[in-house]
């Protein structure tokens, strides 16, 4: 029997309402498995920003280290809005990203076969299924290059800057998950302008042949933004730069339907890694139990896969979502005529209730 300990960062909006059925369900899981779960709540974003006059305490960063994983609901709303960018909640976020090491943001998007009709797009082409994985450069590229305003304010400007060693080193990331898929990775870049993309095209063009079993091609951001709407069934692993992956992880999402079904985790060189939601603190639906936590559930069965060696309850969590889906029960953003309306909470005891 194993003791797990997991840093809870419940956060702000509907945080801490969906870290509440995510650790339903590892309670759940802690019954069946025998394995135990000691959470430790610490304070990050405008939460800790009220109480400790900064999103990210130092106590919360030295609890996430000592822990195995960190669970995340998420951070952000109007009240911190107008505050300095220093001081903001999404500052709580880079900070614990680049404490923790964590240069990975793995976005899988998977459009559950119950959940055909939430598809925004053409029935044929969402019936050949959606089934990719991003993987998004998370510690480099322009989020974390040089800036600069001039002194009148008139003119600004941002780096992008990548170095050969953090391209192989997602790049291997990437190439390592399609092994257990598909088989097929995709690079997007923008090699066709940017300098920085061409060195990201030759690394991981290099990295590319250690892998003779994956079937590897590059694409340009901009075809790439395209084919995810008119053909997303050719995709399976992306990799891609931080910018890129911002912007086409939640491309990537909104063609499964809905932001609230869509986990993610964030990885470095060691187990320990970040599993949260894909989206925000939805301060517009915060405290009503109308949020869905299916994102929050499926990052901990992301987290069972990855920090904690338990991927056969990882896939328990995924079936019961399934199957309370397939039973037809639906929060309000995935909700279609003859379904059943539950919230959030009542989603988070059916799917724990699921877990066999
Ligand atoms: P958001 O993702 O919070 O909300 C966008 C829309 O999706 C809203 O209409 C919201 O109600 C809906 N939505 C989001 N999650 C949902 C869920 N689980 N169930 C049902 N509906 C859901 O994005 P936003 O409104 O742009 O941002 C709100 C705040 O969240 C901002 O302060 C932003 O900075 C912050 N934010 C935080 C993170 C994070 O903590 N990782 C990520 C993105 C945004």
């Amino acid at each position: 029997m194993a003791n797990y300990k997991i840093a809870v960062i419940d956060g702000d909006g509907i945080g801490p309402e969906i870290v509440a059925q995510a650790i339903k369900v590892l309670k759940k899981v802690q019954t069946l498995s025998g394995n135990t779960f000691e959470f430790n709540h610490v304070l990050m974003g405008g939460c800790a920003i009220d109480k400790c006059g900064e999103p990210l305490p130092q106590e919360t960063i030295d609890v996430c280290l000592n822990s195995d994983a960190v669970l995340l609901g998420a951070v952000g709303g109007p009240k911190w809005d107008t505050l300095p960018g220093h001081l903001r909640p999404e500052k709580g976020l880079l900070g614990i990203r680049s404490a923790l090491g964590l240069f990975a943001n793995i976005r899988p998007a998977v459009l559950y076969k119950p959940l055909i009709d939430a598809c925004p797009l053409r029935r044929d082409i969402a019936e050949k299924g959606i089934d990719m994985v991003v993987v998004r450069e998370l510690t480099g590229g322009m989020y974390f290059g040089e800036r600069g305003i001039s002194e009148d304010g008139k003119t600004a400007y941002d780096t992008e800057k990548y170095s050969e060693y953090e391209v192989e080193r997602i790049a291997k990331i990437g190439f390592e998950m399609a092994r257990n898929r598909r088989k097929n990775v995709i690079s997007i870049d923008k090699a066709n302008v940017l300098e920085s993309s061409r060195l990201w095209r030759r690394v991981v063009e290099r990295v590319a042949k250690d892998y003779p079993e994956i079937t590897f091609s590059n694409m340009l951001v901009d075809n790439a933004a395209m084919q995810l709407v008119k053909n997303p069934a050719q995709f399976d692993v992306i990799i891609t730069s931080n910018i890129f992956g911002d912007i086409l992880s939640d491309e990537s999402s909104m063609v499964t339907g809905s932001i609230g079904m869509l986990p993610s985790s964030s990885l470095g060189s060691k187990k320990l890694g970040l599993f949260e939601p894909i989206h925000g603190s939805a301060p517009d639906i915060a405290g009503k139990d109308i949020a869905n936590p299916i994102a929050t559930i499926l990052s901990m069965s992301m987290m069972l896969r990855s920090s904690i060696d338990m991927p056969e309850y990882a896939k328990k969590i995924e079936d019961a979502v399934n199957t309370i889906l397939e039973q037809g029960y639906r929060t309000g953003d995935i909700m279609s005529e003859g379904k059943t309306l539950v919230g959030c909470e009542k989603m988070g005891d059916l799917i724990s209730e699921a877990i066999k």
